[in-house]
C-alpha cells in the first residue's frame, strides 16, 4: 500500500454522516449533484476478481486512515494509481484501459464531441468546423446514444466505486465547466436512442454535469429563424434554463455573436467586389438569424448566466477590413432595430415577452448591457482562416507560433505532468478517440474509449492535428 503518496491536506473522503458509503461525492457544496449507484446496461460487472478486490481493499484502508480529516478535494492522482488498478473491472466504456490511463483521460477531458460538425462556417472557428460528414457504415458524424450513456453510466460507476467525482470538480487546475461539443453549435447537438426518443442538449447536459459533476457551456450562433424544429428546440431550451432549480447546471448560457460567421464573412466579401446588393441580402440573412435567436432567449435575460460571446480582429491589416470593434458596434444597432421589431410585434399579438412598453424598453436595455460586454480580441485562426485572412497577417503566424510550441512542448513530454502543466484540454470524439488540444493544435492520443462506434471514421479533430506527435501510453503511464 503506498497512501504515503497521498497529501494528507487534500483528501476527501466523507463518510462520517453517510456509512460506509457516501450519499454522493464530496467537495460539490456549489455544484452538488444527486450521486446514485447506476445500474445500467452499459455497466457489466460479473464476477469478482482478485485484483478489483485488492483494489477495493486499498480504497477502503485509505479511508480508514484519513476517516477524521475535513472532506475536501480529492484528487485521483493523490493515489497510488498501481494500487487503485482493477477498481474499473467490468465498466465496459473502459475495457482495455488502465487505471493511469483512466485518471488521464478523466483529469484531461473538457470537450465531448457528442455531435460532429457545425454549419454556422464561421471564419475563425479555431475548431475549423465544416458541416457533419454523411454518415455511412464507415463513418459516424456524432455520438451513439448507448456510446454516450455508457460513458456517463461508466463514470458514475466509477465515481460510486471511488466515493468521489473521478473529474470535475476534483481536479484542481482543470477547467471548472465541460462542453458537450468542440466542432458543434449548442443547438444542433442531439442524439436519438434506439427507441427514435430524442435527447437534446438538456437531456445531454443533464447526464454530464451528473457523471461529471461541473456545469456544462451551451453556445450558439443562432440558426435560421424558419427551420421549425431547431426554433422550438431553442424555447423549448429557453424556457428550461430559466427556471432556478435547472440553471445550476449551466455555466454559461451564450449566444456567439461576430463579424466572423459565414453570412457576414459572406457580405464582407461581396462588398469588396462592389457587389452590394447581393451584400445586402447575406447582411440581413444574419442580423435576422441573431435578432430572432436573441428575442427566441427572453427569458434567459434575467438569468446571470447569460451572455454573449463578442470576438474582433483587432490587426490594423486591410485583410481584416470588417472584421474589426467598429463593424460589430454597427451589427450591434442594425440588430437592436430589429430585436424592437420582433417585441413591438409580440406586444400588439400573442404578448409572450411583454405587456407593456415599459417591458419592451427593459428587454431592450439588457439586450444593450449584454452587448456591452467583454469583446475578445485573441483570435485562433485555424485552417479555414488562414485560407481566407492568408498566412502572413498576425493573428495567423500567432497562431502558427502558439501551434508551433506546443508541438514542440508535447514531443518532448517525458510523463503525464509534463502535459498537465502545458493546460492541456481533453476532446472525447464520437468514436472512443481521445484527443488533446491547446486550442491552437491538436494532437491524437492512444487513449481509445471502448465505443460500440469503435473504429468508426469521424472528420478530423482541429485544429492542426500534429499527427506525427501522438500522446503515447508509455508517457500517459509515466506518472512519478
Ligand atoms: S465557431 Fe462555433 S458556431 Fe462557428 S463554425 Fe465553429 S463551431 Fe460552429
Amino acid at each position: 500500500m503506498q497512501v504515503a503518496n497521498i497529501r494528507l491536506n487534500n483528501y476527501g473522503f466523507d463518510y462520517k454522516k453517510t456509512g460506509n458509503k457516501p450519499a454522493r461525492p464530496v467537495s460539490v457544496a456549489d455544484n452538488s449533484v444527486p450521486y446514485q449507484n447506476v445500474t445500467s446496461p452499459a455497466v457489466s460487472f460479473l464476477g469478482v476478481s482478485q485484483k478489483y478486490l485488492n483494489a477495493k481493499q486499498y480504497i477502503e484502508r485509505v479511508k480508514q486512515i484519513y476517516e477524521f480529516l475535513p472532506p475536501k478535494n480529492t484528487d485521483i492522482y493523490e493515489f497510488s494509481l498501481n494500487n487503485l488498478d482493477g477498481i474499473q473491472e467490468g465498466i465496459k466504456v473502459f475495457n482495455g484501459l488502465n487505471m493511469k490511463e483512466i485518471a488521464f483521460l478523466t483529469r484531461t477531458m473538457t470537450e465531448f464531441g457528442v455531435n460532429r460538425g457545425c454549419h454556422n462556417m464561421c471564419s475563425y472557428c479555431y475548431a475549423d468546423a465544416k458541416p457533419p460528414i454523411k454518415e455511412t457504415a464507415e463513418t459516424i458524424n456524432k455520438m451513439s446514444w448507448n456510446d454516450f450513456k455508457s460513458l456517463t453510466d461508466g463514470l458514475n460507476e466509477l465515481n460510486d466505486r471511488l466515493g468521489f467525482y473521478v473529474s470535475g470538480p476534483n481536479v484542481s487546475g482543470k477547467r471548472n465547466y465541460i462542453s458537450p461539443f468542440h466542432d458543434a453549435d449548442g443547438i444542433e447537438v442531439a442524439l436519438k436512442d434506439n427507441n427514435g426518443v430524442e435527447h437534446d442538449f438538456i437531456d445531454i447536459a443533464d447526464e454530464l454535469y451528473r457523471a461529471v459533476g461541473v456545469p456544462v457551456v451551451f453556445d450558439t450562433a443562432g440558426w435560421t429563424p424558419s427551420n421549425k424544429k431547431l426554433q422550438e428546440r431553442a424555447e423549448r431550451i429557453a424556457a428550461h434554463y430559466s427556471l432556478s432549480e435547472n440553471e445550476q447546471i449551466l455555466t454559461q448560457f451564450n449566444i456567439s455573436f461576430h463579424p466572423f460567421h459565414a453570412l457576414h464573412t459572406r457580405q464582407v466579401l461581396l462588398e469588396r467586389t462592389g457587389d452590394i446588393e447581393r451584400a445586402n441580402k447575406f447582411k440581413d440573412l444574419y442580423e435576422n438569424r441573431m435578432a430572432n435567436a436573441i428575442y427566441t432567449f427572453t427569458p434567459m435575460l434575467e438569468s446571470r448566466k447569460m451572455g454573449f460571446i463578442q470576438r474582433v480582429a483587432t490587426s490594423n491589416e486591410p485583410v481584416f477590413d470588417g472584421f474589426r470593434e467598429a463593424d460589430l458596434q454597427k451589427m450591434h444597432k442594425s440588430i437592436m432595430k430589429k430585436v424592437r421589431v420582433l417585441y413591438e410585434k409580440d406586444l400588439e399579438g400573442e404578448q409572450k415577452f411583454s405587456k407593456t412598453s415599459a417591458d419592451v424598453e427593459g428587454h431592450l436595455s439588457q439586450i444593450k448591457m449584454l452587448m456591452t460586454g467583454h469583446v475578445a480580441s485573441g483570435i485562433t485562426l485555424a485552417e479555414r482562416g488562414q485560407e481566407l485572412f492568408g498566412k502572413a497577417n498576425r493573428h495567423a503566424l500567432e497562431t502558427g507560433d502558439r501551434a508551433f510550441s506546443y508541438n514542440q512542448r508535447m514531443a518532448d513530454a517525458k510523463n503525464v505532468k509534463d502535459i498537465f502543466y502545458n493546460g492541456m484540454n481533453g476532446i472525447v470524439d464520437a468514436n472512443g478517440d481521445y484527443y488533446l488540444t491547446s486550442w491552437s493544435a491538436t494532437f491524437p492520443t492512444e487513449i481509445k474509449l471502448n465505443f460500440e462506434n469503435k473504429g468508426k471514421l469521424t472528420a478530423p479533430i482541429r485544429p492542426y492535428l500534429q499527427e506525427d506527435t501522438p500522446i503515447t501510453r508509455t508517457v500517459i503511464n509515466t506518472v512519478e
